[in-house]
């Protein structure tokens, strides 16, 4: 999810910068463009105003260059005009030789001035517009040259040229103002995709979080919320409504057909026992005839233990199976479940140990799930634990919770084994014998982990291969909903 809204923002982002960047070049060439096109228009009009300047006062005074020795300058009437100019002017005569500059032009630096001047030093001058650079302070120069013709013959031409950064908002003020402006625009259209985005992936967020809700097997009665939007959401929320549909169809007549199945065993389960039991209280029965009969009535037990657990596994499956929660003091139950421990203990060689807190520990619970927990929980410690070993169940309380721990000093179970112990039918080393030295049917644990979290509480276990295992059950204080 997080994924999707930072890759949304993300193209979002790059999608904008590309934008902004294209928008930006395309914008600074043409202002560039039309940067120059001012400039040229201004130092075209300048010259021929000068021009005119020139051509005029000829035709009034004939004569308008002095020369004094070897230099010759322009009648100081006329080039006070054109002193005035406010960009560069150079007046050339026909040797190429400066006779009039602006108040500017006679500011630059000798250099740049040769340099300037060079484009009217060329014999064969035509009206030529073009680009020079100056060198600082003037850096890059637009200038116009153009021939004079109309004031006397030794007048060859003038220029006039102006900083190409004069253009009003020039392409370099353009481009720092874009360069400051583009990572607030960045920054800002990061932020509205991410809220986009978010916006957008909300609905996505909400069917997720319900599903999840639902998804936990015992919810599937739930039903998503439709948008009334009929868009995308709606759609999605009506397909997953219609696979929870099917799903508690098919979760349904599985529940059923195994608590049905389980029921409809018991009865025959039943008269097969009682039969099995008289015949083996039956006077003169062969030794041969008893024993076969010894074992049949093991595994009808074990059968109806099976059949037991099927049914309630199913019923609670269902939501059929209600606790009947009363409070009571858990250091009898402890006790109770103890005391058949020690029985069960001395009979293969196991220690029996049980700790209980001296006050009471009162809890609302069902007495006789509770019980059934414990002794599952008791029993395979007896189970997997070899002659010599021993088993301890401790109760113990704090403010918000009741912890119930059978440790044990068994055979342990392998760390890849844990993850499973509490599924349905599964048994460390399958190939054992569901009647041999440790018999089960591998659904003890599903149904103590059932009671445990149907009573708003937690099953956990530690264990290592050899070392022996410890199952932890905590119960909350605070009442719960019983399912
Ligand atoms: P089972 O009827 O086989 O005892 P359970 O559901 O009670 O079925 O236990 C599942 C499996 O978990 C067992 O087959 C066994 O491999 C393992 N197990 C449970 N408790 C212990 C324990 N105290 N020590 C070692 N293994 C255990």
């Amino acid at each position: 999810m997080t994924t999707i809204r930072r890759r949304l923002t993300l193209w979002y982002t790059v999608a904008l910068a590309v934008t902004v960047l294209a928008f930006g070049t395309a914008l600074y060439l043409e202002r560039r463009q039309s940067g120059i096109k001012e400039l040229d228009h201004r130092i075209s009009l300048e010259a021929d105003l000068a021009h005119r300047w020139l051509g005029e006062s000829y035709k009034v005074l004939g004569r308008i260059v002095t020369s004094s020795g070897a230099s010759a300058a322009l009648d100081p009437g006329i080039s006070a005009y054109l002193e005035s100019v406010r960009d560069y002017l150079i007046v050339a005569d026909t040797t190429g030789q400066v006779l009039a500059l602006s108040e500017v032009t006679r500011a630059l630096p000798a250099d740049a001035l040769e340099r300037l001047a060079a484009p009217l030093a060329r014999p064969d001058l035509r009206r030529h517009i073009g680009t020079l650079p100056l060198g600082p302070p003037s850096g890059d120069v637009r200038f116009l040259a153009i021939p004079v013709q109309d004031a006397g013959p030794t007048i060859r031409g003038l220029l006039v040229a102006t900083p190409t950064a004069q253009a009003a908002f020039g392409p370099a003020d353009l481009l720092r103002s874009m360069l400051l402006i583009a990572p607030i625009i960045l920054v800002g259209a990061g932020l509205v995709g991410y809220w986009l985005a978010d916006t957008s992936l909300r609905p996505v967020q909400t069917i997720m979080d319900e599903v999840e809700a639902i998804s936990d097997g015992r919810s599937l009665h739930r039903r998503l919320a439709v948008p009334l939007s009929g868009d995308e959401m709606a759609r999605l929320a009506l397909t997953v409504n219609g696979m929870l549909a099917r799903l508690e169809q098919s979760f349904g007549s599985l529940h059923r057909f195994t608590a049905d199945a389980s029921h409809e065993l018991k009865t025959p389960l039943m008269v097969l026992r009682a039969g099995v039991e008289r015949a083996l209280v039956h006077p003169g029965t062969p030794p041969e005839i008893l024993q076969s009969l010894d074992e049949t009535l093991a595994q009808i037990n074990q059968m109806t233990e099976m059949v037991e657990s099927l049914l309630t596994l199913a019923r609670a499956d269902e939501g059929r199976a209600p606790l009947a929660v009363e409070e009571c003091d858990l250091r009898e139950l402890v006790a109770d479940v103890a005391e058949t421990a020690g029985m069960l203990g001395e009979g293969v060689g196991v220690t029996e140990v049980h700790s209980v807190p001296q006050t009471a520990v009162r809890l609302a619970v069902d007495r006789g799930r509770i019980r059934e927990m414990l002794l599952n929980m008791v029993t395979n410690a007896i189970k997997y634990t070899p002659q010599g070993g021993s088993v301890s169940l401790s109760l113990e309380q704090d403010d918000e919770s009741v912890t119930l721990t059978v440790r044990d000093s068994g055979i342990g179970i392998a760390p890849g084994d844990l993850p499973h112990i509490f599924e349905r039918f599964w048994r460390a080393d399958p190939a054992r014998s569901r009647t041999g030295d440790r018999p089960g049917v591998g659904l003890g644990l599903a149904i103590t982990k059932w009671i445990a979290e149907a009573h708003g509480g937690s099953i956990t276990v530690q264990s290592r291969p050899g070392r022996g295992s410890v199952f932890t059950v905590r119960l909350p204080k605070a009442p719960v909903s019983v399912s």
